[in-house]
């Protein structure tokens, strides 16, 4: 018999550093300001922002602020609970911030979820959707609480 895993149980809260950009990233949510960060040499610009342009190597440069709407390029809805997430069924949708070169993760709200079978058509890609913020702002993603249909 040769055992290799063996059921391990962690229950542990600890601090992430964020780093600079994203730091600076999550103090302007804290401000309802969704601020993204530009390549200097292929100019894409990325949000949530990052330090370096995975593409070219290079240090990001600007720093600039994005609107808080986009379109949704995909979706997905979770049907099944896990531990520490929200209570199903909900949708994550992947975002385009208007300028953005990348995709935002986040949750939409105020979609149908009763019937399966009726979700797709409710978030077709390219459907526009806004940020709702959080009436109280304490520096996380969930700054935005939610985005909906714009
Ligand atoms: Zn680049």
């Amino acid at each position: 018999m040769t055992i290799t895993t063996q059921r391990v149980h962690w229950d542990l809260n600890y601090d992430v550093h964020l780093g600079a950009t994203w730091g600076r990233f999550m103090a302007g949510l804290t401000e309802r300001k969704i601020l993204a960060n530009r390549c200097p040499d292929c100019s894409r610009v990325f949000v949530p922002p990052q330090a370096y342009c995975e593409s070219c190597f290079v240090r990001t440069g600007d720093w600039l602020e994005l609107p808080s709407e986009g379109v949704v390029e995909a979706f997905t809805v979770a049907w099944q609970s896990f531990r520490g997430g929200p209570t199903p069924p909900y949708a994550i949708a992947g975002i385009r911030l208007e300028g953005a070169s990348t995709l935002l993760m986040h949750y939409v709200q105020g979609l149908d979820l009763s019937d399966p079978s009726g979700v797709r058509e409710q978030l077709p890609p390219g459907t526009r959707v806004r940020a709702v913020w959080a009436e109280e702002r304490t520096g996380q993603i969930l700054d935005i609480a939610y985005f909906e249909k714009a």
